[in-house]
C-alpha cells in the first residue's frame, strides 16, 4: 500500500543547499522533510570546488552576502559534530599583465568600500607565496577571510546535525508531481516511495529546479553550465591555498580576455585548489551544453596547459582521475532564494552557479528566516525569483 506522510516543511534535493536548509530550518524548530532522487550529494555538490570565497564575488551586495556566509561556515566548524576540513588560510587571484594588474587594483578598491578586507600583491609577495609560479607573474590580490571545505562532508554534516534537530531525510525517493490541496494551504508531492503532504515546499533542486518549478506552474530561469576539474596527486608544496587567475573573474561575470580562441571557447581559466590531503584541484571550465556530464579531454588538455602557464613545474604531476559538474547559473550570477507569491507555501532556493559551497550556509539562514518571519540576515529583494521577468 502506497505510504502517505506528512511534514510541515518539504525540501526537494538533498544537495548542499538543501542540507543547509534542512540545517537551519530545523534548527528554528520546524518539522522538515528532505526528499532526494539519489543519495546526499549526488549531484553537482559532488562535483565541485570547496571554496567559500568572496574573492569572485560582485563587489557590493554578492560580496557581503559571501562575507556573512564565511561567518557563518566558521560558527558551524565548531557547532556541527562532523569535521568537513574547514581551514581559513585566504585566497589569491594572480595577474599575468600590467592590465591585469590595474582592473585588480580597481577590483580592490571596489571591495573595500564594499567593507570586505582585500589588498593587493606585489611580485615579492607573489614569490613569497609559492617558488613554484612563473617567473612573469606581475603580481595579484588577497581575500584573507576566504575558506575552503570538503564539500561532500559539508553535506553530509548538515544532514546528519538536521537529523539531530528532528528533520527526515527520504533517499531514492524522486518527486514526480506536485498538487495543491484544494484548501491552497498546503502541497501534495508524488514521490517513487509515497505521498507526502506538506504545507511548505522549498525548491533546493539545482540544475533541476526549472523542472520542479514546472510542476506548479512557475518559470525558473536557471541553465546547467558545465565544468571540468582535474585532481592531481600531491608531490612538491606548490602552495598552501586556493589560488585563481584574474581572468577567471572575466570568464566568469562575461568579457573579452587576452587568450587564445579556443581557451576563450571553453572559458578555461586557471583554479588551483590544495585539498586537505594535499593532492590538488585544477580548474576550470564553462560551457552551456545541456545536462552532459561527459569529461572532454580537449578542454582538459586545454585547462593542464593552462595551469603550467602559471605553475610550470605541474607539468610532471600525476592526474588521478577527472570529472565534470554542473554549475545551475542564473543571468545575473545571483541564486534565486525567494517565496513564489503566486503560490503561497512555495519557495525557491537554487540557481548558485559556481558559488553554491560558499552561499549554502546564508541560504538555509534565509530560507529559516522566510519560513519563520524573522528579519533576514541580508537583504532578500535582490534574489526575488522574479527579478528576471521583464527580461525574459
Ligand atoms: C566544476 C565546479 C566547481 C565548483 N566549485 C565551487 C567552489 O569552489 N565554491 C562554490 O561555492 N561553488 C562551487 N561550485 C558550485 C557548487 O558546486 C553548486 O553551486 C552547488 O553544489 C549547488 O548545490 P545544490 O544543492 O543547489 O545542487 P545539487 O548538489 O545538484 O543538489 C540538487 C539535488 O536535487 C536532486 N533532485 C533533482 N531533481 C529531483 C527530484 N525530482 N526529486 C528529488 N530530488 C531531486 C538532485 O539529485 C540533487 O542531489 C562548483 C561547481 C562546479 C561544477
Amino acid at each position: 500500500m502506497e505510504q502517505t506522510s506528512h511534514t510541515e516543511v518539504a525540501v526537494i534535493g538533498g544537495g548542499i543547499i538543501g542540507s543547509a536548509i534542512a540545517y537551519y530550518v530545523a534548527k528554528a524548530g520546524l518539522q522538515v522533510t528532505v526528499i532526494e532522487k539519489g543519495e546526499l550529494a549526488s549531484g553537482t555538490s559532488s562535483r565541485c570546488d570547496g571554496n567559500i570565497l568572496a574573492i569572485d564575488k560582485d563587489p557590493g551586495f554578492d560580496s557581503q552576502m559571501s562575507l556573512k556566509s564565511q561567518q557563518l561556515v566558521q560558527q558551524l566548524s565548531k557547532e556541527l559534530k562532523h569535521p568537513f576540513e574547514y581551514r581559513a588560510l585566504g585566497s589569491i587571484l594572480v595577474c599575468e599583465t600590467e592590465e591585469e594588474m590595474s582592473a585588480a587594483e580597481q577590483w580592490v578598491n571596489r571591495q573595500k568600500e564594499a567593507g570586505l578586507p582585500f589588498r593587493m600583491l606585489d611580485q615579492s609577495d607573489i614569490r613569497q607565496e609559492s617558488p613554484y609560479f612563473a617567473d612573469d607573474l606581475q603580481g595579484g590580490l588577497e581575500c584573507p577571510t576566504d575558506s575552503t571545505v570538503n564539500p561532500y562532508l559539508l553535506t553530509f554534516a548538515l544532514a546528519q546535525g538536521a537529523k539531530e534537530y528532528g528533520a527526515s531525510f527520504r533517499l531514492r525517493q524522486e518527486v514526480t508531481a506536485i498538487q495543491r490541496d484544494s484548501s491552497g494551504q498546503g502541497f501534495r508531492l508524488e514521490t517513487t516511495g509515497g505521498v507526502v503532504t506538506a504545507k511548505k515546499v522549498v525548491n533546493a533542486a539545482g540544475v533541476w529546479a526549472p523542472r520542479i518549478g514546472e510542476m506548479v506552474g512557475v518559470t525558473v530561469p536557471i541553465l546547467p553550465r558545465k565544468g571540468h576539474l582535474i585532481v592531481a596527486s600531491r608531490a612538491v608544496p606548490l602552495g598552501l591555498r586556493k589560488v585563481m587567475e584574474f581572468g577567471y573573474l572575466i570568464s566568469k561575470f562575461g568579457g573579452t580576455r587576452q587568450v587564445d580562441a579556443e581557451t576563450e571557447k571553453y572559458g578555461v581559466a586557471l583554479v588551483f585548489e590544495p585539498t586537505e590531503s594535499q593532492n590538488f584541484l585544477i580548474g576550470s571550465s564553462r560551457q552551456f551544453v545541456g545536462l552532459d556530464t561527459r569529461v572532454d579531454w580537449t578542454v582538459v588538455r586545454l585547462m593542464a596547459r593552462r595551469a603550467i602557464r602559471f605553475y610550470p613545474g605541474l607539468a610532471d604531476f600525476t592526474l588521478i582521475r577527472t570529472y565534470c559538474g554542473l554549475r545551475p547559473w542564473t543571468r545575473d550570477h545571483l541564486p534565486i532564494i525567494s517565496a513564489v507569491e503566486e503560490v503561497p507555501g512555495y519557495y525557491i532556493a537554487a540557481g548558485h552557479e559556481g558559488d553554491g559551497i560558499s552561499l549554502a550556509a546564508i541560504t538555509g539562514k534565509l530560507i529559516s528566516e522566510m519560513l519563520t518571519e524573522q528579519p533576514t540576515s541580508v537583504p532578500v529583494e535582490p534574489l526575488r525569483y522574479d527579478r528576471f521577468r521583464e527580461r525574459m
